[in-house]
């Protein structure tokens, strides 16, 4: 449902993606690690569009990221066109991301109401079967400052449902939290993997990437080096650099 061929980024003239070649699956849970600098979190940027890739293409459910077809040719999006193709790769960060001052429903559902422009009654309808779905419902009308990390990375879950994504994006999105607190968010993961959505996980929870992960990919220095089951990887890498790093982590 992802495909990136040949993806290359530049900041400067620093090449921080030095051309990934990457396929996830339909329904899969794939997991990317690497070192701190790797290049992980510019490459998720680059799937949900927040950076504009210098080479190579991203495709996200058939869809050419960064470009429309009309007819037989594509056509490269304006800025102001890229928010309905955003809509569909969903993405929680480390940092939650909440506006502060709008409740939890609020946040939920701005975004159906704003880039979809869809009726409220309805939207207030689905947001509320998202914050049940993640154990929040009776929350709804706290603000973000009045709820825990855990709680805030759980509505910031709801809200990237609420736009219905066929692909979930995930940036460390538990490496913020008091430890206490990651494990709640862990279990919403686990669950939305179980219902069948696609994501792709950047996270030093080497437990969550064993047990819910369907492939690992490792990254350093701007390339992918390795992919594979999950225990393969993790315990029998068959790369000096990922045996490195997992040497420095487990
Ligand atoms: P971490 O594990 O620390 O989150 P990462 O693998 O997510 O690391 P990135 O955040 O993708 O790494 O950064 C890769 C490289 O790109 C780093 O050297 C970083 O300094 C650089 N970089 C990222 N964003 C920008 C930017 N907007 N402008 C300039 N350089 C950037
Ligand atoms: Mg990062």
């Amino acid at each position: 449902i992802v495909s990136a061929r040949s993806v290359r980024k530049s900041f400067g003239h620093v090449e921080v993606l030095k051309g990934i070649d990457m396929d996830v699956h339909a329904g899969e849970v794939a997991c990317l690690l690497g070192p701190s600098g790797s290049g992980k979190s510019t490459f998720l940027r680059c799937i949900n569009h927040l950076e504009k890739i210098d080479g190579g293409q991203l495709w996200v459910h058939g869809e050419r990221i960064g470009y429309r077809r009309i007819g037989d040719r594509l056509r490269e999006l304006k800025e102001h066109e890229t928010s309905r193709q955003r809509a569909s790769v969903g993405m929680v960060f480390q940092q939650f991301n909440l506006f502060p001052h709008r409740t939890a429903l609020e946040n939920v559902i701005e975004g159906p109401m704003v880039v979809q422009r869809r009726p409220k009654a309805e939207v207030v309808e689905e947001g509320m079967a998202l914050l049940e779905r993640v154990g929040l419902a009776e929350k709804r009308n706290h603000y973000p400052g009045q709820l825990s990390g855990g709680q805030q990375q759980r509505v910031a879950i709801a809200r990237a449902l609420a736009l219905k994504p066929s692909v979930m994006l995930f940036d460390e999105p538990t490496s913020a939290l008091d430890p206490e607190l990651v494990g709640e968010v862990l279990d919403v993961m686990v669950q939305l993997a179980a219902s069948g959505m696609t994501m792709i996980v950047v996270t030093h929870e080497m437990g969550f990437a064993k047990e819910v992960g369907d492939v690992v990919h490792f990254m350093a220095d701007g390339c992918l080096v390795e992919s594979g089951d999950p225990c393969q990887v993790l315990e029998d890498p068959r790369e000096a650099r990922t045996q490195a790093f997992l040497s420095k982590v487990l």
